[in-house]
């Protein structure tokens, strides 16, 4: 049994456009998964968080990994890239949030599905429409139209 997951990439320390691409090579390596998807990348400014610009990208994938054992593997993932939390919304090496795994619902200390603060993100939002329009109504879009966000 299989579930598609879509998990959005973002980064804006160091080398950044490298790190994201580091990190769709690793989840296309992810155990029980295969990847579907893989939006371009995008430049944005920060939204809650300071430093840089980001680059963000979404991908899409087929995983037998249920959404715990997923999370802890996005994790993995972010703490190989050399993800600190020095403070919330600190500028990031590597952030990976996981938007949707399949049609789960959950609200616990740990896992929060779909993602609570997708719906007001454009860097989340328009490489997810990308990949997966069906996913992303236009009057979502156009509520985060004020972002600005540009494709590479
Ligand atoms: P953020 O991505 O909100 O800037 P972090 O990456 O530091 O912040 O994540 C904070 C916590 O959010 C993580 O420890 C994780 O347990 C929790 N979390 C809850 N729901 C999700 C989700 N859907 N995807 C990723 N992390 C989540
Ligand atoms: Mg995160």
């Amino acid at each position: 049994m299989t579930e598609t997951a879509y998990v959005a990439i973002g980064a804006n320390l160091g080398d950044a456009r490298q790190s994201v691409e580091d990190a769709i090579e690793a989840l296309a390596r992810l155990p029980q998964s295969r990847m579907l998807a893989r939006s371009s990348l995008y430049r944005t400014a920060p939204v809650d968080a300071g430093g840089p610009d980001f680059i963000n990208a979404v991908v899409a994938i087929d995983t037998g990994l249920a959404p715990l054992a997923l999370l802890e593997r996005l994790q993995a993932i972010e703490a190989a890239a050399g993800r600190q939390r020095p403070y919330r919304n600190a500028p990031r090496t590597l952030d990976l949030d996981l938007l949707i795994h399949g049609d789960q619902v959950l609200d616990t200390s740990t896992l929060t599905l779909p993602h609570p603060r997708m719906g007001q993100r454009a860097f989340v939002l328009v490489p997810l429409a990308e990949i997966a329009p069906g996913r992303v109504a236009d009057a979502q879009l156009a509520a985060v139209a004020g972002q600005a966000i540009h494709r590479l």
